[in-house]
């Protein structure tokens, strides 16, 4: 009797407020797991210096941007510090059937959409607090690609987004990163083990069953 081995795919939501840090969690995530897929949003902001179209983000302007949503092809879309960005359903839709996991990383507007959608059976949602808010900003400094003003928005709008943090399956604190990888990954595999992600395992347990009549009752 074969052992199950297929899966159903989970979407891993990373939110929290801009520069606490699960952008680089994402990376890592993705650099842990290669079968993972990273869900690359559309924006209508500026790229920033190194970023890459299609890989970082998928750059629109907004007539296009806005042409994506009324065709129905963004499972969700939100406006964030001034501009607009959204998830392309056609790729999570591919990895959903294909029983792999799609890494998000967007804010609570998003992940609501998404535990509202069609897909909501399959959100994980994890939220990632920063230490301080003292260590947020240094950290929004440090990553040096914002301007002031830039940086300002952000630290203004960051209790916005801390304050649905508990809307979210886990949160984690992101004071030292290794740590907090390691909870990511610890989180992720427990998920990925949970009964209703193995659809594989009721036919299994049917096979166990025939076994034990024909071999113990
Ligand atoms: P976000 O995606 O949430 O906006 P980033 O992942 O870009 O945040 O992180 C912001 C900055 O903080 C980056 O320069 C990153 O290297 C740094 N950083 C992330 N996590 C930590 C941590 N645990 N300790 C110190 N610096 C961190
Ligand atoms: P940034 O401009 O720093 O790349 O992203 C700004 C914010 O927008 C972050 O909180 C990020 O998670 C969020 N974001 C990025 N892509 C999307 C998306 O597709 N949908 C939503 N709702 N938020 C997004």
């Amino acid at each position: 009797m074969p052992i199950p081995d297929t899966r159903r795919g989970l979407l891993i939501i990373l939110s929290s407020p801009s520069g606490a840090g699960k952008s680089t969690l994402a990376r890592r995530l993705m650099g842990w797991d290669p079968t993972l897929s990273f869900s690359v949003s559309a924006t209508t902001r500026v790229p920033r210096a190194g970023e890459i179209d299609g890989k970082d983000y998928h750059f629109l302007s907004e007539a296009d941007f806005k042409a994506l949503v009324s065709d129905g092809a963004m499972l969700e879309h939100a406006h964030v510090f001034g501009n607009f960005y959204g998830s392309p359903m056609a790729p999570v839709a591919a990895a959903i059937n294909e029983g792999r996991d799609v890494l998000f990383d967007i804010d609570w507007q998003g992940a609501q959409q998404i535990k509202t959608s069609l897909l909501r059976d399959h959100v994980l949602s994890i939220f990632v607090l920063p230490p301080s808010i003292a260590e947020l900003r240094r950290r929004l400094v440090s990553r040096g690609q914002d301007s002031d003003e830039v940086i300002a928005k952000r630290m203004q709008r960051s209790w916005d987004e801390i304050s649905h943090w508990d809307g979210y399956d886990y949160v984690l604190v992101n004071d030292d990163l290794d740590t907090s990888f390691e909870r990511l990954k610890t989180i992720v595999s427990a998920e990925r083990l949970r009964q209703p992600q193995q659809p594989g395992l009721r036919a299994f347990v049917r096979g166990l069953q025939s076994e034990f009549e024909e071999n113990v009752a």
